[in-house]
């Protein structure tokens, strides 16, 4: 079963963004009277910081005891994008950011998303029974 998480926050700091993903995916769960997460889909900026691994960590940290505990946490890249307040082009951006329209030149350009992290959806299941096959391979 897939959740869509409708209020897609940003989100900047990794400690405190894993326990607001956390917390976001116990509360969809909750809802959904489901008993265990087993995946978390995450999208997370191609302008931030964001390591994948220490969000991986600090959520095992956070998530041990909790329906959470074990889940998988997946991270789709986000591009950024810029918009040209002259010109009004947007393209794609990847740092190190380009200052500079590539339609007409300008420098007045706005940078939307590719920040932070937002969680996108995630997995649930009802029962607590072996789901031995999800995973092919383990640690
Ligand atoms: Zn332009």
């Amino acid at each position: 079963m897939l959740l869509e998480i409708l209020e897609q926050n940003y989100l900047m700091h990794e400690l405190a963004v894993t326990e607001n993903i956390l917390a976001l995916a116990l509360e969809a769960a909750q809802q959904a009277n489901a008993r265990r997460i087993t995946a978390i889909n995450l999208v997370i900026g191609d302008l931030s910081s964001f390591v994948d691994e220490s969000v991986q960590f600090y959520f095992d940290l956070l998530s041990r005891g909790t329906i959470a505990e074990g889940a998988v946490l997946r991270f789709r890249r986000e591009h950024a994008v810029a918009i040209c307040r002259t010109c009004g082009h947007q393209f794609q951006v990847s740092p190190p950011l380009l200052p500079i329209c590539p339609n007409c030149g300008d420098h007045y350009l706005e940078v939307k998303g590719g920040q932070g992290v937002a969680v996108d959806s995630i997995e649930v299941s009802d029962g607590d029974e072996a789901e031995s096959s999800e995973t092919g391979s383990q640690c």
